[in-house]
């Protein structure tokens, strides 16, 4: 089963990166899905830059993780920063953790440490990567392989491990060896920023670990169409 989703996989990598050229991005956070599709394109020299969002709230491990990806892969990724001006703003009229008080408040800081990076970093590109699963939550689940205009900029996003459980990631990541940040040796399933991430415990499922302290969509908002 797994063999014939990698091979779909290569397959869909090229023929985007065919239809799209140098106009085709991926947007990672280096997570296991992520690196599923960086590690697909890299062995079979499909030529995807990569784009990735610091919030300025990754844990060392991630920061430790891509010093890492760069050496073993060469790959050169760029990395996007939020705005300073904006950011100064929320911090001072709110402080550095104002995500906890409310889902408001959290989005906000999301909106500004991660969607307009990302927004700003698209500029130039008509369709971009995502590594989401369709069982990951219901946003997800309602999201198709290829999303046509999914912004108001027309891009297109394609979600190539739609159709993966996580048993398929971690069955391939294994089968490949591909490398992997080391907060999923410690209980984390899905790694974001580390103030509003943590292990999961037995039972719970795996965006559990994420703003655990809310109900709902458990989105930063990226995957979320505009
Ligand atoms: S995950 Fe948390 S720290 Fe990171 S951008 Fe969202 S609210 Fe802010």
């Amino acid at each position: 089963m797994i063999d014939e989703k990698m091979t779909q996989l290569e397959e869909l990598l090229r023929d985007v990166r065919d239809s799209y050229g140098n106009r085709l991005v991926q947007v990672s956070s280096f997570g296991a899905e992520d690196m599923v599709i960086s590690h697909a394109a890299w062995i079979n020299s499909i030529q995807i830059p990569i784009i990735s969002m610091d919030t300025g709230r990754l844990h060392e491990e991630t920061h430790n993780f891509i010093q890492r990806i760069g050496s073993i892969y060469g790959l050169k990724v760029r990395i996007v920063f939020p705005d300073s001006q904006e950011l100064e703003k929320l911090l001072f009229n709110k402080g550095a953790n104002s995500f906890y008080a409310s889902v408001e408040n959290r989005e906000e800081c999301c909106l500004i440490r991660k969607v307009h990076p990302l927004n700003m970093s698209l500029a130039g590109y008509e369709a971009w990567i995502s590594g989401i699963r369709a069982d990951q939550t219901v946003n997800r689940k309602n999201s198709s392989l290829i999303e046509k205009n999914f912004d108001s900029s027309g891009r297109t996003k394609i979600n190539p491990l739609l159709s993966w459980t996580r048993s398929d990631v971690w069955e391939y990541i294994e089968k490949n060896k591909v490398i992997y940040n080391e907060l999923y040796d410690r209980g984390f399933a899905s790694i974001g920023c580390s103030p509003c991430t943590r292990p999961v415990k037995e039972g719970e499922s795996e965006r559990d670990g994420r703003w655990w302290w809310e109900n709902g969509q458990k989105e930063c908002g990226i995957n979320v169409r505009k």
